[in-house]
């Protein structure tokens, strides 16, 4: 959520600004901005509205410095508007800052600044951070970085902050606490941003800082230091991205790229993994810990958003295979309902980021409960993965899209390969049950292909769809997360109200919104639900919703009931949800185009959620 670019070095630091603001455009959108020094003043430009608004403005500029930070911004305090926008400058403009988060006790802070004199221009809690930097430094005759480090410690919420100062014309000062922030390391030049998409054209070489860490960056040194003031040998990680995969290539959006991507990606999460000669998954993580996992008598999965419907799906399968009870919770809810947790029981937080607030915290207070913490994280390095003691990687790839598509089923296949493991480790099912599984994993890519083959029938689809303002998205058992996550991509791509229930639950309360202009999407593969679920078609039908059936190959019952069929290929039960949801993504992506929407960056959403 929020992105932030800083550059200090040798050439000039607008061109990687601004290119790096594009790159994170992904992670917030209301508005951006940019600082740069120039002899003895900072000079900054700021918009509300996407990055090209702001790039209009710095092109009719000369550029001159080479040292420079720029902010995509996704409000937390105040409106989006230029006057919100960052970066903010402290009332001496001596002092400009960008931060990624929220500073939770700012309003006190607000209230005795301004019993000071401090003025304020902006509804910001970051505008209020910089002046108490600010007054620090002026009352106590300390250094900026003593100033920041006092005042790190009085700060509570989460932040990753850059700082230009008139005074240090050679130096960024960045810190961070929750938010991310990684540095790559060129010649005599440094790159700063919130992931390294920016960065990884430049250079290969990264440092990742942690919480409670400050940076002192210059183009040719760069000193970590804690909030104490000792030193902290950087430690630097090599880069495993290629620019090829942050560009769109020949699509126009990053979301129809990376739901084609999506044979690939399942590919790359699977490969090395599967052992069929020895009926065997190959998952180092869950080795080193295998009495851990024997012993467990209770698996708790924390996720937001989408990763929460895959954890749903985990439930399921996990429950189902291998016989230990799962809860699976909101990371948001989980790190204040005060959790019973115990010391044996398994945490497994799913997040495509690796950054999202809310998980990260939930991990923490499990972790110091004795828990072990396996996660499914999909970017390498992340914060959470790094506080896991051991977890997949979904190896996705980047995800720009905002609506996650291909993290989404990357989560479901890892799922499923741990869920494997974990029913050998347990001895809960046959051998036999184990291979069939595996066998059908293997053809997943190319079936994936088939459906992404056939789009041009759910883009027909979406033109008798598009102009309806409800949907309903209804599936049972293993499909269950199927209908929350369709529900959901239709809702964040195209702002139709849609909801997602499990079939006969539907029931209870949804069928009243049920009339000939609502579209009622049913996911019904062959599985031991399909007779219920077709007793759920019947009933919708009755009430004449306009009915579109996912079904598998030769189902022909679902052309009784609509002639919006989808059919995608025959696979076993618990890995239907993989294939039945591509469908449901491609259907949501041609609504959104169709409404001529921007599907990559919807409205009020951002990518990650590094507030909370
Ligand atoms: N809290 C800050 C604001 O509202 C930063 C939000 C962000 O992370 O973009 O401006």
């Amino acid at each position: 959520m929020c992105g932030i670019v800083g550059y200090i070095g040798t050439d000039l630091a607008f061109p990687f600004v601004l290119k790096g603001l594009k790159r994170l455009e992904y992670r917030g959108y209301d508005s951006s901005g940019m600082a740069f020094l120039n002899k003895n003043q900072i000079d900054i430009t700021k918009s509300v509205g996407k990055i090209s608004q702001l790039e209009d403005l710095m092109l009719s500029k000369t550029h001159t410095s080479k040292i420079g930070i720029g902010h995509t911004r996704w409000a937390t305090h105040g409106e989006p508007s230029d006057r919100n926008a960052h970066p903010f400058y402290s009332n001496s403009k001596k002092l400009a800052i960008i931060h990624n988060g929220i500073i939770e006790n700012y309003a006190i802070i607000k209230k005795e600044l301004q019993n000071k004199g401090f003025q304020f221009e902006s509804d910001t809690d970051t505008e209020v951070l910089i002046n108490f930097i600010e007054n620090i430094q002026q009352e106590n005759q300390v250094s900026l970085e003593k100033s920041l480090r006092i005042a790190l410690q009085k700060i509570r919420g989460a932040y990753c902050i850059l700082i230009i100062s008139v005074d240090h014309p050679d130096t960024i000062f960045a810190a961070r606490k929750g938010s991310p922030l990684v540095i790559g390391i060129g010649n005599n030049t440094h790159y700063i941003a919130s992931d390294a998409s920016p960065i990884v054209e430049f250079t290969k070489e990264v440092i990742y800082v942690n919480d409670y860490q400050i940076a002192i960056i210059k183009s040719d040194e760069l000193i970590l230091k804690n909030l104490g003031n000792e030193t902290i040998t950087p430690q630097i990680t090599k880069l495993d991205l290629e620019i090829t995969s942050i560009d769109k290539g020949i699509y126009d959006d990053f979301m129809l790229k990376e739901i084609e991507e999506q044979p690939f990606t399942v590919f790359d999460c699977l490969r090395g993994r599967l052992d069929f000669k020895n009926c065997n998954i190959k998952l180092s993580g869950v080795e080193e810990f295998e009495q851990q996992f024997k012993q467990t008598q209770k698996i708790t999965i924390i996720a937001c958003g989408t990763s929460w419907h895959a954890g749903i799906y985990g439930k399921y399968i996990i429950e189902t295979f291998c016989r230990i009870p799962v809860e699976v919770d909101y990371a948001s809810e989980y790190r204040y309902r005060n959790p019973i947790i115990k010391k044996g029981d398994i945490l497994i937080p799913i997040s495509q980021s690796g950054e999202t607030a809310d998980t990260l915290t939930a991990i923490e207070a499990a972790k110091k409960d004795g828990a072990l913490i396996f996660g499914i994280i999909n970017v390498a390095g992340s914060s959470i993965a790094r506080i896991c003691h051991a977890g997949i990687y979904t190896h996705s790839g980047v995800e720009i899209g905002v609506a996650s598509t291909k993290a989404y089923t990357g989560q479901l296949t890892a799922l499923v390969l741990f869920t494997l493991k974990l029913a050998l480790i347990k001895e809960s099912i046959s051998k036999q049950q184990i291979l069939e599984v595996i066998d059908h994993l293997q053809i997943l890519p190319t079936q994936i292909q088939k459906i992404i083959d056939q789009k041009d029938q759910l883009k027909s689809m979406a033109e008798k769809i598009y102009a309806a303002p409800n949907m309903l998205y209804l599936g049972r058992g293993f499909n269950f997360p199927t209908a929350l996550e369709g529900a959901l991509k239709m809702k964040e791509v195209t702002y139709i109200h849609a909801e997602g229930y499990p079939a006969a639950e539907m029931k209870h309360g949804p069928i009243a919104l049920v009339n000939e202009n609502l579209p009622v999407v049913f996911i019904a593969p062959k599985d031991n639900y399909l007779e219920k679920l077709y007793s759920n078609i019947q009933e919708i039908n009755a009430r004449k919703g306009k009915i579109i059936i996912i079904a598998n190959e030769q189902d022909t019952n679902a052309l009784q009931y609509t002639n919006e069929v989808f059919y995608i290929p025959n696979s076993h039960e618990i890995l239907n949800p993989i294939l039945s949801i591509i469908p449901l993504q491609l259907l949501s992506y041609f609504v959104g185009k169709l409404k001529h929407l921007d599907v990559d960056k919807p409205r009020n959403l951002a990518k990650s959620v590094t507030v909370e």
